[in-house]
């Protein structure tokens, strides 16, 4: 039989190769803001247009390449970055496989202008498919510019796959903070169709994450700065109140490399502990700096992981590193000593925290609760829309519910265990509900019908409130903007990420922190950008999320009746719109048999 193996040829190899260094456009945003890095730029400014789907450029002043070089770089394994084996054990540029610029011209439409410092004229070249169909001498400024269109152009299934303009965009903007987090010192610029999205001076590391992430988390951040023999680590961690929901906003740099480490970002949320509430995240930005020889970072096309000589030891320096600084910054809700020189010198005082007392970070449910110490009924009040929609006759609606017959007529005084479930009893036994995810599926129901135009109010603001947002928070309220007037927000874009609210939901007519709100809202947006939901949908749960009761507020009796009562006037009580059961219940002849 005559010899059937074959190499493939470059086209097909490079595609091959691009399948796992360019998955999106942000891999390819991520690739060529590494390497005008790496090139030694101090101005880098990058235009999208169409979520990266239609154009990627990056411009740098760095570098730039010859003629020979420039061509050279479309090659599989061609690199600048290292030459023998030894060199990869000390990597200090971001680059080094020498494949991103092969796999990104072999599935895309590129053209690059560079010029070396020092020469008068540059180059042009335009690849597509790893094909060459252009070179020539041209007039361009010292550095590079480069441009990928139309990114898997010549695979059509891959780019089918792409997902939705505002999802490839998000992760677009998620590389570009990586790297922009990891780089204060350079100057960023960033457009996307045509308006600018980020512009961002050289600046100190603090000023970089306030660019990036909004004036309001300036006061919420503290410093953080240890070495031990073996490294060096600094930064910034964000006070519990800083906490999201979304994992985003988190970011540990190794030698200055952005890394994937759940391993790592462990360490950090064991330090703050008890200091978070359930499923929230710690904003940190942490740099460590090691000898490149301790670390192995060629063990994925992405360099977004990374091996350590002992990973333990560096677990456990950013243990303590964040432990460290939590409690030099004596991080309590009330008190603010970060702002105060001379008390953030004295020692740290050892405060009882009370056991059950559970710190929220949401700044909405804070408010709820210094509104509601001893659980008054103003929290009452915010629901008092939907009690008029409940039945006054519990009973009735407690045997709409097929679990219970027709008899289990009678309900005792709720009661309220750890400040997070109430426990009541019916005549089969007795209910356990999360007071958290029934409120939830509460507000739900009660968002979706004013969605539907049922029941629409909207209060006015005496004083209209303007507040501002970050580039991707405010990219993400406008994208939703009109469905949150359909829910009776009175809201406008005034432009520069600034909204003014004019009038928000009558039933949410006390709240005073309606921007926290809104910031919530947006961070629940988000999140459930992943579920199969309908727009509608998704944003009466998203603001159903972010306004309802927390685990952790006391409750009166009042408040618990109101909240049994609007449960069980729901259309789906026994479960929340991502079907989480919202109450459990126990008959008696289960309680009997435990006994024996
Ligand atoms: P790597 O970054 O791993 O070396 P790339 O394919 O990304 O591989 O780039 C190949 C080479 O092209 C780099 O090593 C570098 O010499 C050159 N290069 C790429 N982008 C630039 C740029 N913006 N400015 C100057 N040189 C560049
Ligand atoms: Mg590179």
């Amino acid at each position: 039989m005559a010899d059937i193996i074959q190499l493939l040829p470059d086209s097909i190899a490079n595609q091959i190769a691009a399948g796992e260094v360019v998955q999106r456009p942000a891999s390819v945003v991520k690739e060529l803001l590494e390497n005008a890095i790496d090139a030694g730029a101090t101005q880098i400014k990058l235009v999208i247009r169409d979520a990266g789907k239609q154009l990627i450029q990056v411009i740098d002043n760095g570098a730039g390449m010859s003629a020979t070089d420039a061509r050279m770089s479309f090659e599989r394994h061609a690199t600048s970055k290292i030459r023998k084996t030894e060199d990869l054990f000390s990597i200090r540029t971001l680059g080094f496989r020498g494949e991103a610029l092969a796999s990104i011209a072999a599935v895309a439409q590129v053209s690059i202008k560079t010029r070396l410092h020092g020469e008068d004229t540059g180059t042009h070249l335009a690849i597509e498919g790893s094909e060459v169909i252009k070179q020539e001498i041209c007039e361009t400024p010292p550095g590079t510019n480069i441009q990928v269109k139309n990114l898997f152009y010549n695979i059509p299934a891959r780019r089918k796959f792409l997902k939705s303009n505002t999802v490839e965009l998000r992760h677009i903007l998620d590389e570009f903070q990586r790297v922009a987090i990891a780089h204060p010192e350079l100057y960023f610029e960033v457009f996307h169709n045509n308006t600018e999205t980020y512009h961002l001076p050289k600046a100190s590391l603090r000023k970089r994450i306030v660019n990036l992430f909004g004036k309001n988390l300036n006061d919420k951040l503290v410093p953080l700065d240890e070495e031990t023999a073996h490294c060096k680590l600094e930064g910034f961690i964000g006070k519990p109140d800083a906490a999201k929901k979304t994992r985003g906003e988190q970011f540990l740099l190794i030698n200055g490399r952005f890394i994937k480490s759940p391993y790592l970002n462990h360490a950090v949320q064991f330090a703050f502990q008890h200091l978070l509430g359930d499923g929230y995240h710690a904003f940190y930005v942490l740099n460590m700096t090691m000898a490149p020889d301790r670390i192995d970072v060629n063990v994925h096309p992405t360099k977004q992981e990374i091996k350590f000589e002992d990973e333990k030891l560096i677990y456990n320096v950013i243990k303590a590193a964040v432990r460290h600084a939590l409690s030099q910054h004596n991080i309590t809700p009330s008190l603010d000593f970060d702002q105060d020189p001379v008390l953030a010198n004295l020692p740290t005082p050892i405060i009882p925290q009370s056991k059950d007392k559970v710190i929220i970070p949401s700044s909405f449910s804070r408010e709820i609760e210094s509104r509601n110490p001893g659980g008054s009924d103003e929290w009452g009040r915010l629901y008092e829309g939907l009690q008029e929609k409940a039945s006054p006759d519990l009973a009735e609606q407690v045997a709409t519910f097929d679990g219970l017959s027709e008899d289990q007529k009678q309900v005792k005084e709720p009661y309220q265990i750890h400040q997070a479930y109430v426990l009541t009893q019916i005549k089969s036994g007795f209910l356990i509900i999360d007071q958290q995810l029934a409120h939830e599926r509460i507000l739900y129901e009660q968002y979706l019908s004013n969605l539907s135009g049922q029941d629409r109010q909207t209060q006015g603001l005496m004083f209209p409130k303007t507040f501002s947002l970050s580039t991707a928070e405010a990219a993400i309220l406008e994208g939703i903007l009109p469905t949150i007037q359909e829910l009776g927000f009175d809201i406008e874009y005034f432009g520069q990420k600034t909204f003014i609210l004019h009038g928000i939901p009558a039933h949410l007519s006390n709240l005073t922190d309606e921007v926290s709100l809104f910031r919530e809202l947006i961070e629940q947006f988000q999140l459930n950008l992943a579920l199969d939901f309908s727009e509608e949908q998704r944003l009466a749960l998203s603001l159903a999320r972010s306004a309802c009761l927390r685990r952790g507020t006391t409750l009166s009796q009042v408040e618990m009746t109101a909240l049994i009562d609007q449960l069980f006037a729901c259309e789906v009580p026994f479960e929340t719109p991502t079907g989480k059961k919202c109450f459990i219940t126990f008959e008696l002849d289960q309680l009997k048999s435990k006994f024996n």
